[in-house]
């Protein structure tokens, strides 16, 4: 796909965020001519509603306030461009990247990816997800299912295999997950892949069991493969709001996430989440899902955010000062 095409899937992904957060604050900036204490309490409003969370919409209102002052901005129509400029300051800041996050470094093979978080958020879709857009790229895939626990989960992640036209590597439901991600990172390596994904369960109810399941899955990767895992991506559904920070926490006190993937932004207007977590937890948002389909998940590029975010409003007449 295009680089245009691909813009326009991420960009259509948040409309309607982009409805819930930028066109609401248009609206109340029209209706204003100078920025003053009313329209910032909007914009606060706004904000929490769009699931910014009460931390991140507290931080970034304290720098427009600060800067409304210092820099003297009056009219209006200032307030859209300095929200931008902290949304864009923010993903900076908590190491989100701008170019490609799918580039791998050359060595080591395979590249090790464990896929973790609660269930029904859209782990093993991802994983359908991202071992396409890997193929896409030329390279050799391997998906191991470690989730060995929910009914059927080998079969769910065999479709979305075969979908995406990669090897995957499963024992019997009931197996020992961290036997199955033994015996994937083995495959993988005979297979000279260049990467290996592995599914895990997400079931709540035994949240510490979970823990040290995916703790042992870990230890027996870096067994096989010192280094391994070189990637722990934890996924969040960005329509349950301020519970997935929670859960998140669960996640990053257990297993050290290196990553974040944002899922069903393209059913929800609370995307301002995407901003809550990575601010909170200080993890990049490195993928988001925008689809049920093979190609709807989306690299998560800080200035294609924005840009899509902000991008299509007539944010201001004039530049910003300083
Ligand atoms: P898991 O339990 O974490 O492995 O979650 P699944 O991958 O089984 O997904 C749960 C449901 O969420 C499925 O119905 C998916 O089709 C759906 N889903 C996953 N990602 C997205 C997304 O980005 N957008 C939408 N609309 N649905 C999604
Ligand atoms: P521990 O349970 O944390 O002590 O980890 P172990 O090193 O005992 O291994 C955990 C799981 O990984 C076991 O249940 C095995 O199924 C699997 N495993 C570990 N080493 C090997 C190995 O050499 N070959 C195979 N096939 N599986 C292994
Ligand atoms: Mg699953």
């Amino acid at each position: 796909m295009g680089i245009l095409g691909t813009f326009q899937k991420f960009r259509n992904g948040l409309a309607k965020t982009r409805d819930s957060i930028v066109a609401k604050l248009d609206h109340a900036i029209n209706a204003k001519s100078t920025i003053d204490a009313e329209l910032l309490e909007n914009l606060e409003e706004i904000l929490l509603a769009g699931d910014v969370g009460v931390q991140t919409t507290a931080l970034i209102l304290d720098n427009i306030k600060r800067r409304v002052k210092e820099e003297k901005y009056e009219s209006s129509h200032y307030l859209m461009v300095l929200l931008k400029d902290q949304v864009a300051s923010l993903l900076h800041s908590n190491g989100n990247e701008s170019d490609d996050v799918m580039k791998l470094p050359p060595t080591p093979r395979p590249h090790v990816i464990i896929v973790v978080g609660i269930n029904g958020v859209g782990k093993t879709t991802t994983i359908g997800k991202l071992a396409y857009n890997y193929r896409n790229l030329g390279y050799k895939v391997v998906i191991g299912a470690a989730d060995t626990f929910r009914a059927a989960a080998n079969e769910q992640l065999e479709i979305w295999a075969k979908r995406a036209g990669v090897e995957m590597v499963q024992q019997a439901r009931g197996s020992d997950p961290a036997s199955v991600a033994f015996d994937a990172l083995s495959s993988a390596l005979a297979k000279n892949a260049d990467i290996l994904i592995i599914d895990t369960a997400g079931r709540l109810h035994t949240k510490t069991n979970l823990m040290e399941e995916l703790k042992k899955i870990k230890r027996v990767l870096q067994k096989r493969l010192p280094g391994a895992p070189h990637e722990v991506l934890l996924v969040l559904d960005a329509s349950t709001g301020q519970n997935g920070l929670q859960q998140a926490r669960f996640f990053t006190d257990a297993v050290n996430v290196t990553g974040l993937v944002l899922t069903k932004l393209d059913g929800t207007a609370k995307g301002g989440i995407i901003l809550a977590v990575n601010q909170e937890l200080k993890i990049p948002v490195k993928y988001i899902g925008v689809g049920e389909q093979i190609d709807d998940l989306q690299p998560f590029d800080r200035k294609s955010f924005v840009d899509a975010l902000f991008g299509s409003q007539d944010v201001s007449s004039e530049p910003v000062k300083g």
